[in-house]
């Protein structure tokens, strides 16, 4: 990753963080804190801010400590990412994060990291062999 990449994630973790305060404490997002997360996600701020006013993100883990997050989307199709990266399964990621560049992650994984910082992830136990299962699934 270039220099100007690596700033922008310093960045977002920051702003993650702030996220994580303010909520606590005010239950919202202030409009200046609304417009720097804008400024920096871009795009995939509006439909993730979406995702999280609907609870659609779900961290699903396994008797071992594994762990998934689960996303729905807009259109109902559930994606399933991995904490501690940015994939995610969708064509956006392919598209605009890889390919092109454009967004420094999809919605979905946008979406999971600000749920996180909010704490409002639902989450779901479910047993090794669905575990493997929904990994096996990953492309
Ligand atoms: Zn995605």
């Amino acid at each position: 990753m270039n220099t100007a990449g690596k700033r922008i994630n310093e960045v977002a973790e920051q702003l993650l963080s702030e996220v994580n305060t303010v909520y606590s404490k005010t239950g919202k997002l202030s409009d200046e804190l609304l417009s720097a997360l804008n400024f920096v996600f871009q795009a995939p701020l509006l439909p993730a801010l979406d995702i999280i006013d609907h609870r659609n993100v779900t961290t699903i883990s396994g008797p071992s400590g594994r762990k998934v997050y689960q996303v729905l989307g807009t259109s109902g199709t559930p994606y399933i990412c991995l904490p501690s990266t940015t994939y995610c399964s969708c064509p956006a990621y392919r598209y605009s994060v890889l390919l092109k560049d454009d967004h420094i992650m999809c919605k979905h994984v946008l979406a999971i990291k600000l749920a996180e910082a909010m704490n409002l992830c639902k989450s779901q136990q479910v047993s090794d062999q669905e575990m493997t299962n929904l990994i096996k699934n990953l492309e």
